[in-house]
């Protein structure tokens, strides 16, 4: 009987500490694996070439952004509804809001989404000042995030121009500064649907309609949405808009499924 007791007691302390060993090699592993997808200085042509084509591409896939964060009254809402929905984003942060509210970076990162760059200030007539304003404010940006996250000589290698490469602003000058990004091993993306809700104060109805009006018959999507409320707050339609192109179809992806 005394065996037998022994025995149970062994087999239950071998038991919790398999457990616990299992448990901190999934950490650890995860650790590694965050940190290894972007603690690189290049990143593979194909990924560039990824990003560039991603809009002739018919998967049904969904990417969500969110610009001009973080916020403190919107960012976190936004990370626990993509956390109940297991899906991941990307933020395209400015670097000085990065500085002010750099826990909220470190979060949305170790929960997977991806952190790209838009600028330090988002001012443009800083942004396209010269050839070393523009530079310096990707790389700040770069500085600030990596300081948040944890990570030495941090390259997002995706920029978002503010208002888009799309829009005439400052157009010259964003042809002749896309040769900068390429020798600092960064490409650029916009976006083919929106809701707006940088536009003006739209109710959950219109920015879910606006949303599903931008979207209409198109494949892959990359979503702009803002974590911000300057103007309207995206956070209160995400679950809808989640649901709504699920129904669609799409599955959720961000950057890092490049790499
Ligand atoms: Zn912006």
């Amino acid at each position: 009987m005394k065996i037998f007791l022994f025995k149970k007691r062994a087999i239950f302390i071998f038991l919790t500490f398999f457990i616990l060993f299992i448990f901190s090699i999934c950490y650890f592993s995860r650790s590694i694996l965050l940190a290894s997808n972007i603690d690189i200085k290049e990143v593979s042509s194909e990924f560039t070439n990824s990003i560039n084509n991603i809009f002739n591409s018919n998967e049904k896939i969904a990417y969500l952004s969110f610009d001009d964060g973080p916020s403190p009254s919107v960012t976190p809402k936004i990370l626990d509804i993509l956390k109940e929905e297991n899906i991941k984003a990307t933020f395209f942060v400015i670097g000085k809001k990065v500085e002010e509210h750099p826990e909220i970076v470190n979060r949305a990162y170790k929960e997977g989404h991806y952190i790209a760059n838009h600028t330090y200030s988002h001012n443009n007539s800083i942004l396209y000042k010269d050839a070393n304003s523009f530079t310096s404010e990707i790389e700040k940006t770069d500085l600030a995030i990596g300081n948040a996250i944890g990570i030495n000589n941090y390259s997002s290698h995706v920029f978002r121009f503010p208002n888009g490469f799309m829009s005439n602003v400052y157009k010259d000058k964003k042809n002749e500064y896309v040769k900068l990004l390429q020798n600092m091993d960064y490409t650029y993306i916009d976006w083919n649907a929106l809701n707006k809700d940088s536009e003006k104060k739209y109710t959950k109805k219109q920015l879910l309609d606006n949303l599903i009006s931008s979207s209409k018959n198109k494949d892959t999507l990359v979503v702009l949405m803002h974590d911000t409320k300057d103007v309207s707050d995206s956070s209160t339609v995400l679950k809808d808009s989640i649901n709504y192109l699920r129904s669609q179809g799409y599955t959720f992806k961000n950057f890092y499924d490049f790499k």
